[in-house]
């Protein structure tokens, strides 16, 4: 896979710099958190967002059929009262346009676009050692310097394509499903390929071969899948909600990834043959992750009670496919869980029996070449009016490595993480002083049910932020022991796991020319944001503090 192409500097516009006590990188979820935090203890501060509007994925990814896999419940703001009296979420998962009208309308309440500075990409920034602020270079030629900068920039937002030749020479339309245009795309009477059946793959799918006029697959992997079961919220549970929302709140932080879900405790090995196959039944017919990260403990513990569960699932997906031929190459091999389970809407499988859609397995005959009329692969040429990306992302570290920052020593953060990331509770890194990430490699501050990982580290960053301004302090850094025993702590917890089994974007092992690294902290919510109170009440620990 190859990364996007930055814009140069906008020559036209003359430089000019602004100094604020911190600056927030990105307007995602994340990023209007932390202004509205920063903006409440009165620290002077200034939003840097690419996009044109707010809300980060929900902003880029436009595709039809892009979707919540948390409940939306879950998902929303719980800071803010009068969103929570007056947003009625109208699907148990809301799709890509509510969840942008959310943050919108949040945007709104809080006036918070006053302090975001819109169509401008941060392209570099340079720690200055002698005034202890570092200084932002951005695309449109303006230059903004802050003491304390903290990057929202999102752990999904780095777009990927595939590493062959010849994108640029296509003649048709081509999109990637994290750029999505603004205008309406329509497949009516064209040839579409798909290149991915990854997340926003299996969303789009059965969006673009409802109207085109031949639509191709191209897998190179196929991802175990499972049903969103979405359907309309009724008034009544809107109603139930508003009462016992801060018990809702409660409860998602103390679950292992903030999601409604959590692990079922009872092992398969508790119940008979018919319990454990109404046990299976109940999870597929509740909502989202329930069938995921609520079934029994060893579903994702041990290897044969993983594959009894996946072979439920592919049971299922037999029974909708007319082609058995068509279900093996569906159906995947590795154990269920081991990579992120992709969630439908209930109509994907079907897709595949329908005239109009060929699969096309890549994994062995890989695409070569995008030519000005299609795609090549090894054995043949597809034609195309319209080639849709759905090749994801280079998660966690991705949007930092497109920024060329210089810490301490001139030493920059890519090369720094050239054999992969190291932090310190995946909040700093040493070497970077008064540099804060959410969102990024080894912390749990969005791996999981997002907005509840981030709240509580957004805090803490706020929290320390505020605190190197009013007590004027010069760097706050971490300690390289400590964030040798956290990189050692994070690379326990993930290899304990069954993620350790897999291949996927959790190691950087979608982005072609990486080294294997863990990326990602699989480690508990709770116990994390637990963790960083106990190091903010222990003066910081882990930290150096340089006054
Ligand atoms: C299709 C899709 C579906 C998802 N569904 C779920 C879900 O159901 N549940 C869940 O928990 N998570 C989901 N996620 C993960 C999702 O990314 C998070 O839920 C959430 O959006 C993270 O918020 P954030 O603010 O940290 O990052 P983002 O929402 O990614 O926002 C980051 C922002 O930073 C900006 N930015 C990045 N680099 C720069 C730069 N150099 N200069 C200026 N601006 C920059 C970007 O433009 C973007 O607006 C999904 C992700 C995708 C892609």
């Amino acid at each position: 896979m190859t990364t996007e192409t930055l814009p140069a500097p906008d020559a036209d516009h003359a430089p000019t710099t602004d100094r604020y006590d911190a600056i927030v990188i990105g307007a995602g979820p994340a990023g209007l958190y932390e202004l509205y935090l920063l903006r409440q203890k009165g620290l002077d501060v200034r939003v840097i967002e690419a996009g044109s509007g707010v809300g980060g994925t929900w902003y880029w990814n436009r595709y039809p059929g892009c979707r919540l896999h948390s409940e939306s419940v879950t998902y929303q703001y719980f800071f803010s009262e009068e969103m929570l009296a007056h947003w009625d979420w109208s699907e148990v998962f809301a799709g890509q346009p509510e969840l942008e009208r959310y943050f919108d309308k949040v945007a709104d309440i809080y006036d918070l676009r006053r302090d975001i500075e819109f169509e401008t990409r941060v392209v570099s920034m340079t720690f200055d050692e002698d005034t202890d602020d570092w200084t932002l270079v951005t695309d449109t030629g303006k230059t903004f310097t802050a003491h304390v900068v903290v990057s929202a920039t999102g752990m999904l937002s780095a777009p990927i394509y595939p590493d062959v030749p010849g994108r640029e020479s296509f003649r048709g339309e081509a999109y990637h499903t994290a750029r999505w245009p603004k205008d309406e795309v329509s497949f009516a009477n064209k040839k579409v390929v798909v290149v991915g059946t990854g997340s926003s793959g299996v969303q789009i799918i059965p969006q673009i071969a409802a109207t085109a006029d031949h639509l191709t697959v191209l897998m190179r992997t196929p991802n175990w899948v499972i049903p969103l079961n979405n359907r309309a919220i009724e008034q009544d549970e809107l109603t139930d909600l508003r009462t016992r929302w801060p018990e809702l709140h409660e409860k998602l932080k103390n679950t292992t990834g903030g999601f409604l879900h959590d692990v079922d405790p009872t092992p398969t090995t508790s119940y008979s043959p018919e319990e454990l196959l109404e046990r299976y039944e109940k999870a597929w017919a509740g909502t989202g992750f329930t069938k995921w990260f609520g079934m029994p403990v060893d579903v994702l513990t041990d290897e044969k009670a993983n594959r009894h569960f996946a072979e439920f699932i592919a049971e299922k997906v037999r029974r909708r496919l007319a082609d058995p031929k068509i279900a093996d190459l569906l159906i995947p091999q590795h154990l269920y869980g081991v990579k992120p389970v992709e969630c439908e809407s209930g109509n994907y499988y079907e897709v595949y029996n329908q005239d109009n859609v060929e699969l096309v397995p890549v994994a062995q005959d890989p695409i070569q070449e995008i030519t000005p009329t299609g795609i090549r692969t090894g054995s043949r040429e597809i034609d195309a009016d319209v080639i849709v990306f759905a090749t994801g992302f280079e998660a966690f570290v991705g949007a930092l490595n497109r920024i060329e920052i210089t810490g301490v020593g001139g030493r920059t953060l890519r090369k720094n993480w050239a054999d992969g990331p190291e932090t310190y509770l995946g909040v700093q890194v040493a070497g970077f002083p008064n540099l804060f990430m959410i969102g990024g490699p080894h912390g749990k501050g969005g791996h999981g049910n997002s907005p509840r990982c981030a709240e509580g580290p957004l805090e803490w960053i706020a929290d320390l932020t505020e605190k190197i301004t009013t007590e004027s302090i010069k760097r706050v850094e971490p300690d390289p022991r400590a964030q040798a025993e956290w990189t050692k702590h994070v690379y326990e917890t993930g290899n304990a796991s069954f993620v350790a089994k897999g291949k996927s974007y959790l190691f950087g092992d979608n982005v072609p020319g990486r080294k294997r690294a863990y990326v990602a902290y699989i480690g508990s919510l709770p116990e994390f944001v637990s963790r960083l109170r106990t190091v903010a009440a222990n003066d910081y620990e882990g930290f150096v503090i340089t006054r």
